[in-house]
This record gives structure tokens, C-alpha cells and sequence, in this order.
């Protein structure tokens, strides 16, 4: 079958590799109908997110028919259409059942101490062979699926395979409430579901902050207030758009591969910190590959932490749910102690949050099909990459269809 396969920084390839089967009695096999391309995938191309095993098939947003079950998956049969938790989880060790699946003790190879485990990702998550392919294994099948309603199009489950929950979970773990002004740093595909979580939670107002203007434009169509950093300093604009008092609370959907400005008054604070990003950039991506302006890092691995702390209320709280690999050391502890600020982040609780997301979007409540702007074969996932790399105006989210 095919599938996208990491092979070094700055190459993946779209290879014949051989199907996966059964291997325990808790697995299932899954034909998928639709993938799709994450900015997390991004982090290991560039080498921001780096211990990447070469032969892993890449990717960890599926959807798909099951078309083998171990003997102890119970509660699903052959044929049936399912979303995969991006997150492989039991659902019977002591954190899956406190609903951090995230963190379940039994899903990585590598131990309860590996930590995460999710698909196409780096060794220490698994590595579990990821979902941009035609096929996928899905270990511990029974929690790691969820059955979509009939009702719900691929397109849509997709969405509620990673980005949505994500963003739920981010502004859950914010502690979104009905009159909150909220900031959203970056308007990807998780930031632009991070808005819209925000005022599925009731906030009053969300702010959303990026450098792209076709991402803006979408975060405006939801509603949000946006700023550009590329033309206005976000701080001073941050600071009239909430009353001088700063937000109630901050996401930061961007992760490591943080960028600053590179235009407008911002630059100037840019330059000034200069050596500081210089040195995190060399932290968290000692190897990189770039090849005609594709697979940069960020320039400013903690440019978007910086400015949501700055621009937070006094006893504020942010949330993190963008990605940083543990090689990162970096953040303004001083500046969020001494304004008091509660702190939470971590990787999404996939199957806690996705029956309940499956039902908003069963309901009508939200269609999260909006968010999404390419649809590509797996044939051209490559150049797929590339433009979403680049972030080339319109490409937010791609969706892969393997061959049918
Ligand atoms: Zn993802
Ligand atoms: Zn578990």
C-alpha cells in the first residue's frame, strides 16, 4: 500500500510498504477514507520536533472503516465507519479512567514513564506507524476509536480527529467562561477551532493574533477581533482592544515553531531579542534541512508565550496546547509569576473529549467542515506539504483522501 514515510529531516517520501495486520488481540485494522496534514506532522520535517525514527509513516488525523478486529476489541464490528483518537489510549489504567488518556499508562512501547503516545510520531511516543497511508494499526482499538454518528461526513470527523478536540481541550484547560475576553495566538486550523471553542464556552470576545492575512480572514468570519503583528504592535493593540486591562485569558495555538515579526513596529522588539531566539531555535532543532524556502523553523520558538503572558490580566490564566518538544527549556517563568497567573497545558485528551464533540457537531451546533480549505489525493501529498509548509495563501487545512 502507500504511505507518507519519514526517512531524515527535511525528507518524506510517499512509499509501497506492506500492510499492517493484527499483532495483539487489542488492535484493530482500518481502511482509511480520509487523513490529513497537521501542523504537528510540520515540527519533524523541519526538525523542530526531532528523535524521529526513520521508516514511521507519518500522520495522526484518520478516519476509516475497520476491517480487522483483535479478539478483545469488544465493542465494535467489520465495517463499521470510526474516527481515530490521535492519542492511543487503554481506557482502563488509572489516568485513562481520571479522563487524562493523554496520558495513559499502557498505550506507549516504551513504558508508563514514555509519556504521550500518538501516531507518526517521534520514538519516545511509540513510534506507532501514523495514518497518512491507506491502511493504519490501531493498538488498543477498543478506546482509540470512536464511532462517528451517521449523519457526520468524513470531512467533518476528520476535523474531530485532532484539531478540534485540541483546541477544546485548550480552552477548556483555560477555563473559558461566559463574558471572558480571550486571546487566541495563531489562526491555523487549531487556532481557528480554538475561536470557535472559545465561544462555544461562552466567552464574550476573542482576540485572535497572526501574521497571515487569510487566516485572519477566517477568525473574523467566526466573529474574533484580529490583529496582524506583521503591521501593528500586539501589545499596544492588545492592550486598547481589552480595556487596558489585558485578557482574561490566553491559548497559545502556536508551539515551537513560533515565528516574529518580520515587518511593522514589532520588528524593532525583534531585533532587540535577536540572540535569545538565535539560541532557542539552536535548543529545540539542532538538525535542520531546508530546500528552496521549505522546512524553516520558527524563528522565535517563545515569541507567542512572551506576548500572551504580556498581554494577560493581572492573575490571568493561558493555556498552552501548541507544541513544544521537550528539548525546549525556554519560558518567561519571572514575567508569569510575578503577575500571578494560573498555567495549564498539555497534549489533548482525544477520546475524552471527542464523543462529546461528535455530538455538537451531530447536532448542528458547529460544522468544523469550515475550517477546511484543500482536499488533496494521497497521490500529491507532497506537494501538499510543501504549500502548507510555505503557508501559502488559502492552504489551512488539507485533507488526504487515499485511494477508494
Ligand atoms: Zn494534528
Ligand atoms: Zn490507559
Amino acid at each position: 500500500m502507500k504511505a507518507l514515510v519519514w526517512h531524515a529531516v527535511g525528507d518524506i517520501r510517499l512509499d509501497e510498504v506492506a500492510e499492517p495486520r493484527i499483532v495483539a488481540p487489542t488492535d484493530a485494522v482500518i481502511r482509511l477514507t480520509a487523513s490529513a496534514i497537521c501542523g504537528t506532522d510540520l515540527h519533524f520535517v523541519r526538525g523542530t520536533f526531532s528523535d524521529m525514527r526513520p521508516g514511521t509513516i507519518l500522520g495522526h488525523e484518520g478516519v476509516g472503516i475497520i476491517e480487522a478486529l483483535g479478539s478483545d476489541v469488544r465493542n465494535f464490528s467489520i465495517g463499521d465507519r470510526v474516527v481515530v483518537c490521535s492519542t492511543v489510549s487503554c481506557g482502563c489504567c488509572t489516568p485513562c479512567r481520571q479522563g487524562n488518556t493523554a496520558q495513559c499508562d499502557n498505550a506507549n512501547p516504551n513504558g508508563p514513564a514514555g509519556g504521550t503516545c500518538f501516531f507518526g510520531g517521534p520514538a519516545a511516543t511509540g513510534p506507532v506507524n501514523g495514518l497518512q497511508a491507506e491502511k493504519a494499526r490501531i493498538p488498543y482499538a477498543a478506546n482509540t476509536l470512536v464511532k462517528i454518528p451517521d449523519n457526520v461526513t468524513d470531512d467533518q470527523a476528520i476535523m474531530v480527529s485532532d484539531i478540534f478536540p485540541t483546541a477544546w481541550f485548550g480552552a477548556e484547560a483555560a477555563e473559558v467562561k461566559r463574558g471572558d475576553v480571550v486571546t487566541v495566538f495563531g489562526c491555523g486550523p487549531v487556532g481557528q477551532f480554538t475561536i470557535a471553542s472559545a465561544f462555544l464556552l461562552g466567552a464574550a470576545r476573542v482576540i485572535a493574533i497572526d501574521g497571515h492575512e487569510d487566516r485572519l480572514e477566517m477568525a473574523r468570519r467566526q466573529g474574533a477581533f484580529t490583529v496582524n503583528f506583521e503591521r501593528e504592535d500586539p501589545l499596544a493593540t492588545l492592550a486598547r482592544l481589552t480595556g487596558g486591562t489585558g485578557a482574561d485569558c490566553a491559548i497559545d495555538a502556536v508551539g515551537v515553531d513560533s515565528q516574529h515579526a518580520h515587518h511593522g513596529p514589532a520588528r524593532q522588539e525583534a531585533q532587540d531579542k535577536r540572540d535569545k531566539f538565535r539560541q532557542e531555535v539552536a535548543q529545540v532543532a539542532p538538525t535542520t534541512h531546508e530546500q528552496n524556502g521549505n522546512w524553516m523553523p520558527g524563528d522565535a520558538p517563545t515569541q507567542a508565550l512572551e506576548w500572551a503572558i504580556e498581554t494577560l490580566k493581572k492573575a490571568g490564566r493561558l493555556s498552552i496546547i501548541g507544541v513544544y518538544p521537550p528539548q525546549a527549556e525556554t519560558f518567561p517563568i519571572g514575567k508569569a509569576m510575578n503577575k500571578n497567573l494560573t498555567l495549564k497545558m498539555g497534549n489533548c485528551n482525544h477520546h475524552t473529549l471527542i464523543p462529546h464533540l461528535l455530538k455538537l457537531v451531530s447536532t448542528g451546533a458547529i460544522d468544523p467542515a469550515r475550517v477546511l480549505t484543500q482536499r488533496e489525493p494521497l497521490s500529491d501529498v507532497l506537494a501538499a506539504y510543501r504549500a502548507f509548509d510555505k503557508r501559502q495563501p488559502g492552504w489551512i487545512k488539507t485533507e488526504l483522501t487515499p485511494a477508494r
